[in-house]
């Protein structure tokens, strides 16, 4: 009785540990393709000049050629549509985009 007393406490310790364990094994994968977009009208990309199609910037300092994709902040996939980027936390942008905070990759 004692033992089965004890081997259920020990099976609930480790359901206990396994269960948070499992959640982000689960999550981790999802946080990169699942960010929402950025949206334009958002107050840090607005002031940052945010745009989707980088040809559409009227930034002053937008550089012909320069986008997201080619851009030092960017994460994630190369090829993706929209992806991380170091800027603007739990939200994707555009790869075709571009905000004024652009850098060239080194
Ligand atoms: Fe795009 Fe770079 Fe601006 Fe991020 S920092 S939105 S990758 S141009």
């Amino acid at each position: 009785m004692r033992d089965r007393h004890l081997s259920r406490r020990s099976f609930l310790r480790n359901l206990a540990i396994a269960a948070p364990a499992s959640s982000l094994i689960v999550a981790a994968p999802s946080l990169a393709q699942d960010l929402p977009p950025l949206a334009t009208d958002d107050p840090q990309a607005a002031a940052l000049m945010y745009v989707e199609d980088a040809s559409a910037s009227t930034a002053p300092n937008f550089k012909p050629g320069s986008n997201c994709a080619n851009c030092a902040l960017i994460q994630g996939n190369d090829g993706d549509a929209y992806r991380p980027c170091a800027i603007f936390p739990g939200k994707s942008v555009a790869s075709a985009g571009w905000c004024s905070a652009w850098a060239a990759k080194p």
